[in-house]
């Protein structure tokens, strides 16, 4: 059986950021994936400036529009335009994206196998051993990087770990005859505890719902209905619909020398439903991690823990600002559109790092706003 410094699970972002460190930093990697390359994602492949600027390379050949304005719609007629001097997101195709995040890491070394299902994981000294369908793998460190049904998650932690948590969106490739909205529209009315959303990518929209909640039901006829009100006969693509991981910010930080990484490991944020920088940057951490161990540094667990400290904790204060958001839709419109935030929400969203501490702002401002409107009355 042949030996790798780590084994990834998963060729996502989460698992080509991981294993693209690895391989740069010269160690023997191996991506295993049960799908054949390119495979679709439910996905709306929208890229904030902080997942671009966490990524190792340019994604600019599969970007297929940039937007710097975020609509912000609480009804039909009742909307705010967020505006940024700078490209706020770059909208992808989550095949073509991925596809391009796979070549730039096997460049970098990186091997790939198509993976059976991976029947279990077992020991043998410091190493784990992947068994799967036919061939069994083996490795000083194993990276579950297998979004959220994750089967090394289960493996690990057995079904439904209680830190584990999951929301839900679903997605379609929309066209008009006249071929594109120009605007990033969250509308907060379709849905209780969520949003939909049109990302425009140049030949066609992408158009979705999603939920932070286990509760809201969210279907293929719930998403035809919203598309039909908003934009009238269309041309509507296939639908597809996944599961978002939450619940990083309770994870213990890894089992021994087995990392959960992005939605496997519950990276996504709740709050505004963005998984793919919470995937690379975990994935990323997890590699400097076995990095740091291979090369006779601290424990990689250790390590793991303190990497993933900030982005764990920003995970926590996002799930109460999603509670409180979601819970107080009126106010959350009104106080996330008010003047003298918008250019800090714009940024927030594009670039992540106060994004928590902004949504704890906003809920501090409407309860004084909510107090002071009552007091009025
Ligand atoms: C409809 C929808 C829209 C979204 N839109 C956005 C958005 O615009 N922007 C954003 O940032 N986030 C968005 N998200 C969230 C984002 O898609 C995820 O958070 C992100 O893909 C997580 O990346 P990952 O690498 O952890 O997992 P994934 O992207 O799910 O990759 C997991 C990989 O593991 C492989 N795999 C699974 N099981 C096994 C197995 N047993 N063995 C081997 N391989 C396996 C899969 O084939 C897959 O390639 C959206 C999610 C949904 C559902």
């Amino acid at each position: 059986m042949e030996r790798w410094d780590a084994i990834v699970v998963g060729a996502g972002p989460a698992g080509c950021a991981a294993a693209y460190d690895l391989a740069t930093a010269g160690r023997a990697v191996l991506l295993l994936d049960r799908a054949e390359f390119p495979r679709h994602k439910a996905c709306a492949g929208g890229l904030t400036r902080k997942s671009l600027r966490a990524l190792r390379y340019s994604v600019a050949p599969v970007v297929r529009e940039t937007v710097s304005a975020i609509v912000v719609e609480k009804r039909r007629g009742q909307s705010a335009t967020l505006a940024s001097r700078n490209a706020v997101c770059a909208m992808t195709v989550r095949q073509e994206l991925d596809q391009y995040c796979l070549e730039q890491t096997l460049e970098a070394g990186a091997e790939f196998a198509r993976a059976g299902p991976i029947a279990g994981l077992g020991r043998d000294g410091d190493d784990v051993v992947v068994k799967a369908a036919e061939v069994n793998y083996r490795a000083r460190f194993v990276v579950g990087a297998d979004g959220v049904h994750s089967r090394v998650r289960q493996l690990v932690y057995g079904d439904g770990p209680g830190w584990f948590r999951r929301g839900f969106a679903l997605e379609a490739e929309v066209r008009t005859a006249d071929g594109n909205a120009p605007d990033l529209v969250f509308d907060l009315a379709p849905v209780r505890r969520g949003y939909g959303w049109v990302f425009p990518k140049r030949d066609h929209m992408n158009v979705g719902l999603y939920t932070e909640s286990g509760d809201e039901k969210l279907d293929r006829p719930r998403l035809v209905a919203y598309i039909g009100e908003r934009f009238g006969e269309v041309r509507v693509g296939q639908i597809t619909g996944q599961y978002l991981g939450f619940g990083a910010e309770h994870a213990p930080p890894a089992k021994e020398s087995i990392f959960l990484v992005g939605d496997a490991g519950g990276f996504a944020d709740p709050l505004t439903g963005e998984g793919i920088y919470g995937a690379i940057a975990s994935g990323q951490a997890a590699a400097a991690a076995i990095e740091g161990e291979l090369g006779g540094g601290s424990s990689a667990q250790r390590a793991f823990a303190e990497l993933t400290a900030q982005l764990r904790q920003d995970l926590l204060l996002s799930a109460s600002g999603a509670r409180w958001f979601y819970g107080n839709p009126e106010l959350g419109y009104r106080a996330l559109t008010a003047p003298v935030f918008r250019g800090a929400v714009i940024n927030a969203y594009a670039n992540g790092t106060k994004i928590a501490a902004l949504a704890n702002a906003i809920r501090r401002f409407a309860r004084v706003f909510a107090t002071t409107a009552q007091a009025e009355m």
